[in-house]
């Protein structure tokens, strides 16, 4: 297609790059699903056009109502590209260490931002989310830390363009988790068709999935306080928890030696791929996810 009717036809789709740079063994092949080519610059926009789309055909939101959602930031980005041109008006609880960019970027799409406590983390951002939802006539809070439709989202979409663009020739599928929803509905997507393939999830040091305490950590995106019920641990073959140094390190690689401009999330992703590369079958292919772009953290310096 030459022309794209609007914004919403043009999430998804992203490309599926190879990656040559990194010494990986002989026959291994490594290849990035480069998630900031959606309009909103990350992953989840794919989740923004399913929640609005399931919110508006069920009634659980109606033209002239509100959408309140708990967002570290791209999920906001995701559902005000999602709500342009429909008539609703968008509510975002963020904590306030969240990128500068992040927020800026939910503002010029019309949202409004309510900034909570970075002492209270996204528990704190999902509580104030759920108040206003209560004090809102006509509001609607998709909650994707708990909707069972945020992995669906990428059930539908993400899964089936990564199976079809290696032909069905998926060994590896590596993927971080912060609400757990892209892990765990591509994970269940890609099982469906092949349950040989390992589903490796990545987290940063400071989340629990490893039995680890949540603690502070630079990496922004990933990591867990709590297990959403709709995650399945049955698809954690492997558990791999990235320091700070390693994700920016490999961040900052990306850069120089493949030009991609990857978020830190990537870069955690991007080390937790090249240590499964180092155990792979020859002939094996590994796709991970590359959910943002670096553009949105240059205020917090990540290249210096
Ligand atoms: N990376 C980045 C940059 C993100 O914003 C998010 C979503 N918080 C993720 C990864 C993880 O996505 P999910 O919530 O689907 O686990």
């Amino acid at each position: 297609m030459a022309v794209f009717g609007s914004v919403h036809e043009l999430v998804g789709g992203t490309p599926l790059v190879e990656l040559h740079a990194f010494p990986i063994p002989e026959g291994v092949h490594l290849y990035a699903k480069c998630e900031y080519f959606n309009p909103g610059g990350s992953v989840k926009d794919r989740l923004g056009e399913h929640f609005i789309h399931e919110a508006l055909t069920s009634g659980k939101l109606k033209p002239g109502g509100t959408i309140i959602e708990p967002t570290a930031g791209n999920t906001g980005i995701g559902i005000a590209v999602a709500a342009i041109g429909k008539g609703i008006h968008v509510i975002f609880c963020v904590p306030e260490k969240f990128s500068i960019e992040k927020q800026t970027l939910m503002r010029a799409l019309g949202a409004e931002v309510v900034n909570t406590p970075t002492e209270e983390g996204m528990s704190g951002a999902l509580a104030k989310a759920r108040q206003l939802a209560e004090e809102t006539y006509g509001s609607y809070c998709p909650n994707q830390f708990a909707n069972p439709e945020n992995p669906n989202a990428y059930y539908d979409t993400l899964g089936p363009e990564i199976w079809d663009d290696l032909n069905g020739r998926v060994d590896v599928f590596v993927a971080g988790a912060g609400t757990g929803g892209t892990f765990t509905g591509t994970a269940a997507f890609l099982k469906s068709k092949n349950p040989g393939i390992k589903t490796a999830v990545v987290e940063p040091v400071g989340s629990i999935l490893n039995g680890g305490k949540p603690a502070a950590h630079r990496v922004e995106g990933i990591g867990m306080e709590f297990i959403p019920s709709f995650v399945k641990t049955k698809y954690f073959d492997a558990i791999h928890t990235v320091n700070d140094d390693d994700a920016f390190r490999r961040l900052k690689e990306a850069a120089a030696k493949e030009g991609l401009l990857i978020g830190s999330s990537s870069g955690a992703a991007l080390h937790a791929a090249l240590l499964e590369a180092e155990i792979a079958e020859p002939g094996s292919n590994i796709v991970v996810i590359f959910p943002d772009s670096s553009e949105r953290y240059l205020s917090e310096r990540i290249y210096d």
